[in-house]
């Protein structure tokens, strides 16, 4: 057995019950073979890959806080900080009913190689909690948030771990947080990303994620002899990173005809109202089956159905494994020429290679979706110098940072015979900077 295939067993064996962070290993190291075949014999006295997918520590907790109705409620709390070789740990934290120490496990296990990609010096790391602030008051949010960053303070810090947004977690989320933090530790620092513009928040940083995702697809288009004005994009979800990726999509001349929540999704020929969209998902916190009584040639179906819709680009913006095999075998038929992932993987390992084998060109989530970190650092960077950049100075720093993330994964795929296979690049391109700076610092 060759030595990646040796470390996912050992994975699946030491981490059982966690499927999805089995499939984000996999999916890495498998591609990762002409890198680890080049390098063996270091990295096997070195046991670096023993030590990549071995988080440095994760952090579990109990979240207790007091519903409406005076009861105490009890969640589960967690930070898993996956690998600072490069800089402190960044990664988001996710409130969903579905978090769970695997799900947790693989987010920051991607957030190591996506971190990296960015050219920027931050590490992996993720956290989060089974809380599900859906349905639940704004005092309910607060008292759940206040016990959560009553904990956590004890592991995070602006040069030490410097969690974000996620699902679940937007800028009333994180603003919470940091009060609590602030009146804990009696430090002003930038312990947090995604702040509120007042104290401390970058401007870009709510639209980073889905901006980034066109500004890199754009790139990743242009190189392949295509021009995204005039396009059709269906896209998944409604959250932050759908409402701005379908934003930019339609500054940059293209058309998007579908969203989605977990409920159903919606089809509008003319193109989705991004305003309707937006003051229904964050102003009014209500389901996207509204949006039909607005836009009155919209369709709106109950369950999952997006991709069945004719298009040029897919953009899948919600959750893991949303897109499957029958929905890329899809896809293929209707002629879909690029899909990029905003969500972290969102498609299948499956789906993924039933793409590429059709030529559809496939942007990873962990190089696609990269720009809400990379704005995220440059809030961390504002924070340190105690500056505010422009709209437009933050924008352009994005979108340079997609640009050369493309360029960087493009070049990494062709230097290892994989040209065009943009998983391969990216996982190679993000892993060579962390696996030097691992080997360079000794053992821990
Ligand atoms: P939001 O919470 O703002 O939105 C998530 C969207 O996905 C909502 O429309 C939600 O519907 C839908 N959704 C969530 N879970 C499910 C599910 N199980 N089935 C179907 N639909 C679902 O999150 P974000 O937009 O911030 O994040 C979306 C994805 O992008 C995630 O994978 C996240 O990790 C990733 N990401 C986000 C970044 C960011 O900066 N925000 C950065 C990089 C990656 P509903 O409202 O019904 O729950």
């Amino acid at each position: 057995m060759g030595y990646v295939d040796e470390v996912i067993e050992l994975v699946v064996r030491k981490n059982p019950a966690e499927p999805e962070f089995h499939q984000a290993v996999r999916e890495v190291l498998e591609s990762l073979r002409p890198v680890v075949d080049a390098n063996e014999e270091v990295y096997r006295r070195e046991a670096l890959l023993e030590r990549i997918v071995e988080p440095d520590r994760q952090i579990k907790f109990r979240v207790p806080w007091v519903d409406d109705s005076g009861r105490v409620q009890v969640n589960t709390g967690y930070r898993v900080q996956f690998n600072n070789a490069i800089g402190p740990y960044k990664g988001g934290l996710r409130l969903h009913p579905s978090v769970n120490l695997g799900i947790i496990k693989f987010l920051g296990f991607e957030q190591i190689f996506k971190n990296s990609l960015t050219g920027l010096p931050i590490g992996g790391g993720k956290g989060g909690s089974d809380f599900d602030p859906k349905g639940k008051s704004d005092r309910e949010v607060l008292a759940f948030c206040t016990s959560f960053m009553t904990e956590l303070y004890k592991y995070v810090g602006a040069d030490m771990d410097v969690p974000a947004g996620d699902i679940g977690t937007g800028a009333r989320e994180i603003g919470y947080m940091f009060g609590q933090f602030k009146k804990i530790r009696g430090t002003y620092e930038g312990v947090l990303t995604g702040k509120g513009l007042s104290y401390g928040g970058s401007l870009v940083r709510t639209e980073a994620t889905g901006y980034g995702l066109l500004y890199l697809t754009e790139e990743m288009l242009k190189c392949n002899g295509i021009d995204i004005k005039g396009k059709t994009i269906v896209v998944s979800g409604s959250g932050n990173v759908a409402i701005y990726a379908i934003q930019k999509a339609h500054q940059l001349g293209a058309t998007v005809v579908t969203a989605s929540d977990s409920n159903g999704w919606i089809y509008d020929p003319d193109g989705i109202d991004v305003e309707v969209l937006k003051n229904i998902k964050e102003v009014r916190r209500a389901r996207i089956s509204e949006y039909k009584a607005l836009r009155p040639k919209a369709e709106y179906h109950e369950g999952r159905g997006v991709w069945s819709i004719k298009c040029d680009i897919a953009l899948p913006c919600a959750t893991q494994n949303e897109l499957l095999l029958e929905d890329a075998r899809e896809l293929v038929a209707n002629g879909c020429k690029a899909v990029a992932e905003g969500a972290n993987m969102p498609t299948s390992l499956d789906a993924t290679k039933y793409l590429q084998e059709n030529g559809v060109l496939f942007a990873p989530g962990k190089a696609a979706n990269a720009g809400g970190v990379a704005t995220s650092a440059l809030e961390m960077t504002q924070n340190s110098e105690r500056l505010n950049w422009s709209f437009e100075e933050v924008d352009a720093k994005l979108k340079q940072i997609m640009v050369n993330i493309f360029h960087n994964l493009d070049e990494a795929a062709k230097r290892y015979d994989a040209a065009g296979d943009y998983v391969v690049g990216a996982n190679i391109a993000g892993f060579e900077k962390v696996a030097n700076a691992m080997l360079a610092q000794g053992i821990w």
